[in-house]
């Protein structure tokens, strides 16, 4: 099954969002499969935004990702890299949907609430870059039964 990587952003937790932002997911029923406070780093921003290097405001989105420790959650399901993006909404909170976390909680296209991994692909290195593999947990959800049918996983 797919795994995906969500970081909540120092904006959700200088705002005291982590609760809210994290029973969305809960409750869609992806299986939380590691979860960790971390200050990032520099060095760690440089490979995790590579491909915004080039940009003006590269710097300043590193500093905001160092403004304060972030939570690093990773997440489980049928296309869950999919369905997390879709929950996400578009990067700037201002043109993000109602109803989708960036759309619900912010007014900034900088200070979004999360990060969500774009691609299955990608999903597999964030993961790795921010958690080690002891840190990931393999356990079975319960209520597998409730959550899916039982060709669907
Ligand atoms: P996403 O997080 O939606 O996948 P990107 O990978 O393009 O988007 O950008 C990474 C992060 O950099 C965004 O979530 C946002 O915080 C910031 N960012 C991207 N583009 C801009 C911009 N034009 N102005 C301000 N911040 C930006």
């Amino acid at each position: 099954m797919e795994k995906t990587l969500v970081i909540l952003k120092p904006s959700a937790v200088q705002r005291q969002l982590v609760g809210e932002v994290t029973a969305r997911f809960e409750r869609k029923g992806l299986r939380l499969c590691g979860m960790k406070m971390m200050q990032l780093t520099d060095e760690l921003l440089n490979r995790h935004y590579s491909h915004l290097a080039s940009k003006p405001f590269f710097q300043r989105i590193k500093d905001s990702m160092m403004a304060a420790p972030v939570v690093c959650c990773c997440y489980e399901g049928v296309d869950a890299v999919e369905t997390v993006r879709a929950m996400t909404g578009s990067t700037n909170g201002r043109k993000a949907a109602p109803g989708t976390i960036r759309g619900d909680f912010g007014m900034s296209f900088q200070e979004n609430i999360i990060h969500t991994s774009d691609s299955p692909e990608n999903a597999v290195v964030e993961i790795y870059r921010f958690f080690k593999p002891e840190e990931i947990f393999d356990y079975k959800l319960a209520n597998m039964q409730f959550l899916y049918a039982n060709d669907e996983y």
